[in-house]
């Protein structure tokens, strides 16, 4: 028996990890320290009351003999799919089939899932900085990996540079760790760039819910051509607090095809060897986002975080700090002052205004100097915090 010795090619993580010590340890040193956290990338409000009701009421379907559900369809019941195409119809403008949703445990797995389908002879193009899991689960396969450069030049929105192959290529935008969401203009140059490539590009949109700004892209497939080059993904973490929950969904348009094969055909043919399907209960949860009372009530939530995101942005405008995201995002990507290393910059607001944050080099090479802050907090200790940072660089 061998190992897949790949794995050994893993970095480990430490960020968070290094993050919780040396916060742990200043704490142990200074037990009076009042320490604010706007490090992590977890929701903090709870489901709403129409998710709640949901679970509710599917719990108690469960336990009557007339209404218990066994084993579902492996890619999710009708109900969730069609409320999500609806979702895609009304927001978007965008017309999705039955059999093109999948519903998933959320957006991680299907990321991850994603490459059983796509040969390991590919060459991947992933930003820099990134989320790490687009990078891990290639090395876990022994994929050729190459990066595009973020920078604040091209404000964390890297484009194509067409003297570089690739065959699949991540785009997450809204971004985390920058927050920088692409308009259409950027992204039809990427899924021309893929289309040209024959490469199939891999659209993260978890965060698709905090975009407010009318011309940015909340599904890839409002550009002409994305059916034929992309596959999308998406989550209720972000839009409705479904972190630990776990629900999600990707999209594989039947459209999709190479080697001339349809991929929606090896995805299904993926997730009903695979995977058992998402329980009812929780896709019952997931449907009621889309009510008008779930939709209502995931407005307010994500109206906490927006108005967060504006108390942080407002701080670094008023020390004029530059940064990307927080406008159609909760996360703020901001250049650390005074040409400081991201961990420098750590040590400094732990030490000095006892605000946790998490230092951008951890996000990659390029994220050296940068720093992210995330509006998931609570209101009135982000308002406390942005107010530490400002008196200590003011
Ligand atoms: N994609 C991005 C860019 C994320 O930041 C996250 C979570 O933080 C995920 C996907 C994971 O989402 P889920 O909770 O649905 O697995």
């Amino acid at each position: 028996m061998k190992i897949n010795g790949n794995y050994l090619n893993l970095k480990e993580s430490y960020l968070f990890s290094d993050i919780a010590k040396k916060t742990a340890a200043y704490k142990t040193a200074h037990p009076e320290a009042d320490i604010i956290r706007l490090g992590i990338g977890d929701v903090t409000l709870p489901l709403c009351q129409a998710v709640v009701d949901a679970l509710h009421t599917a719990a108690d379907e469960m336990g009557k003999k007339e209404t218990f559900r066994g084993y579902g369809p492996e890619q999710g019941y009708d109900f969730l799919k069609d409320a999500i195409r609806d979702y895609y119809k009304s927001e978007d403008a965008v017309s999705l089939e039955a059999d093109e949703v999948f519903i998933s445990d959320g957006a991680k797995s299907d990321l991850g899932n994603i490459l059983d389908i796509l040969s390991r002879d590919n060459t991947v193009l992933v930003p820099d900085p990134v989320y790490p899991v687009y990078v891990d689960t290639n090395i876990m396969d022994d994929r050729r990996i190459i990066y595009m450069s973020g920078n604040a030049e091209n404000g964390f929105l890297p484009l194509p540079d067409t003297s570089v192959d690739a065959d699949i290529i991540y785009i997450c935008s809204p971004n985390n760790p920058t927050g920088a969401a692409y308009d259409k203009a950027g992204l039809k140059k990427w899924v021309d760039y893929a289309r040209a490539k024959n490469a199939l590009i891999l659209f993260d949109a978890a965060y698709e819910s905090f975009i407010t700004t009318p011309g940015l892209v909340r599904s890839i497939y409002e550009i002409e051509g994305a059916r034929e080059c992309a596959i999308e993904f998406c989550s209720f973490s972000k839009i409705a607090g479904f972190t630990g929950t776990r629900c999600g969904w990707t999209v594989v348009p039947e459209s999709l095809v190479y080697d001339g094969v349809k991929l929606n055909r090896l995805w299904l043919r993926r997730q009903t060897t695979k995977f058992n399907g998402v329980s009812y209960p929780v896709q019952r949860a997931a449907a009621a986002v889309f009510t008008p009372e779930g939709r209502a009530q995931i407005k307010e939530n994500l109206d906490y975080y927006r108005h967060n995101a504006k108390t942080i942005t407002d701080a670094l405008d008023k020390l004029g700090i530059w940064y990307t995201g927080g406008i159609n995002s909760p996360y703020i990507w901001l250049e650390c002052p005074n040409d400081m290393k991201s961990w420098d910059f750590f040590d400094l607001l732990l030490t000095k205004a006892n605000v946790v944050g998490t230092p951008g080099a951890g996000f990659g090479a390029n994220g050296e100097g940068f720093f992210r802050l995330t509006a998931f907090g609570d209101r009135d200790r982000t308002a406390e915090a942005a107010e530490r940072i400002v008196k200590l660089l003011g």
